[in-house]
């Protein structure tokens, strides 16, 4: 069961909107886009309802159960590449007029041109209104943010955080039954493989006086880089002395002392999630996380006595990896676990996005690609194997998907047969290197970066890449 508190009755004359969300109710309930957009919108002299994949197939609001070609305008949420197969299928049956938004969209719209009339590429506060008084794709041309095909370069928009939202649906989503506290948007850090920066740039925080009194029982603490706020503590702390439950979406080890982890422990945080990324200094330097194997160590060691467990987060496929660099990450995973009862490890290729400067870098991190997956693929049974033998859990993914996320991510208008059928093999092209001089589907979004920069940050790699 969920609270909702801006359920409104239709009345006859009123613009009726569904928000799709093309994936599981649990993931749509923990966004805090789409809890603001949902909340506008019934602000307004419009009624808005909503639709998750698992919740009527997608095809009938959860509010009424009303079907989704009886709505005005469709906004779609398109948070993940392998969300397009759903957002298409439930497109079709759809005949107003569709609008996309979310990072996908922010990415690289190209591959879902078919099935959208328009996208918005930004954060959509401040323009919802403006994009509903549209009735047609001739009055959403020209519109910030907007997209439909015919503009030649649009620029993101972002937005001002102004206070935070007093009021939310209460559901059982992916942090739980919680209130979701968005303390920030974008990062201050400039991690090589993150689309987060680079999209949500610049970086913004809602100061303490911003938030609102909560009256769940848990709260969720929401930012890129949670621990990165100025008041990150203060507001724990607050939110802990109202004995609340509170959990961060993800705490950097560079930032943990002792008075941090007790206030983690404090908050009901029962595992210690960290990423690293690599094990490896060489590959930590490509990646330029900032976190290296004594932040980690040092991390384990608070942990002591006072969590259970550790999560470790690491990522493959990077250009010059071998495989003692694979191995070098079962080997601080189990010096980890000198520190406590359990430790799991969680293993992703990386996704080479747009707009990073990892952008022009083959997936599998090797020129010949197909001998990059193969590798891939033995890396990750080299880690499950020794990960076993030592006690340690994995959640270790298939390559599939990955492939999947980088040909939907840095594909062109020609990848949306894979969502009719084609299957992805076709369109390969899309995992290889790219020629730094080659113009690429996603250039025409002006993110605010120089692409130059990105180019310099792109060869820094190979200063620190052992590659032969
Ligand atoms: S990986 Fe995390 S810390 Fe690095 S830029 Fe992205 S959000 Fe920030």
């Amino acid at each position: 069961m969920e609270f909702n508190p801006f359920v409104k009755k239709y009345r006859k004359g009123m613009r009726r909107v569904a928000l799709v969300y093309p994936n599981r109710y649990v993931g749509g309930i923990a966004n805090t886009g789409l809890q603001y957009i949902y909340a506008k919108i019934n602000e307004l002299d419009a009624v808005c309802e909503r639709f998750y994949s698992d919740v009527f197939d997608g095809l009938r609001s959860v509010e009424t159960a009303t079907p989704l070609s009886e709505f005005d305008v469709a906004l779609f949420s398109l948070q993940y590449e392998t969300d397009y197969f759903k957002a298409v299928e439930i497109s079709r049956n759809f005949r107003g007029l569709k609008i996309a938004g979310g990072p996908c969209v922010m990415e690289n719209p190209k591959p879902l041109l078919r099935y959208f009339d328009a996208f918005f590429i930004g954060e959509v506060e401040g323009h919802v209104e403006e994009i509903l008084n549209a009735k047609d794709v001739e009055d959403l041309q020209g519109l910030p943010g907007i997209y439909t095909g015919r503009e030649e370069s649009v620029r993101r928009v972002y937005a001002k955080l102004g206070k935070h939202m007093q009021r939310e649906i209460i559901g059982y989503g992916a942090y739980g039954r919680c209130f979701l506290l968005e303390i920030g948007r974008g990062c201050i850090r400039r991690c090589r493989f993150c689309i987060v920066r680079q999209i949500y740039f610049p970086p913004r925080w809602r100061k303490r006086e911003m938030l609102p009194e909560v009256g769940e029982d848990k709260v969720a603490i929401i930012a890129p880089s949670p621990s990165d706020h100025p008041e990150f503590r203060e507001i724990l702390q607050q939110y802990v002395d109202e004995g609340k439950e509170v959990s961060p979406s993800s705490i950097r080890a560079d930032t943990l002392d002792e008075e941090l982890v007790d206030l983690l422990k404090l908050a009901g945080v029962k595992t210690l999630t960290i990423a690293p990324e690599a094990a490896s200094p060489e590959l930590q330097e490509i990646l330029n996380k900032g976190i290296d194997a004594e932040d980690v160590y040092h991390a384990a060691e608070l942990a002591r006595g006072r969590f259970d467990k550790i999560k470790l987060y690491y990522m493959i496929g990077l250009p010059g990896e071998n495989f003692s660099d694979v191995e070098a990450i079962v080997e601080q995973a189990v010096k980890v676990k000198g520190y406590v009862r359990k430790v799991e490890v969680s293993v992703n290729p990386l996704v080479p996005k747009p707009h990073t400067p990892m952008q022009w870098l083959p997936f599998g991190g090797k020129e010949n690609v197909k001998e990059g997956i193969n590798e891939l693929r033995k890396k990750l049974s080299l880690i499950a194997e020794r990960c076993r033998k030592a006690g340690i859990e994995t959640d270790v993914s298939g390559v599939r998907e990955f492939i999947l996320q980088t040909i939907l991510s840095r594909g062109d208008e020609d990848v949306v047969e894979v969502m009719e059928g084609a299957g992805y093999r076709r369109f390969g092209k899309y995992l290889e290197a790219i020629d730094v001089s080659s113009e690429l589907p996603w250039d025409f979004i002006d993110h605010g970066y120089r692409k130059s920069s990105l180019l310099r940050e792109y060869e820094k790699i190979f200063n620190h890449s052992t590659q032969d």
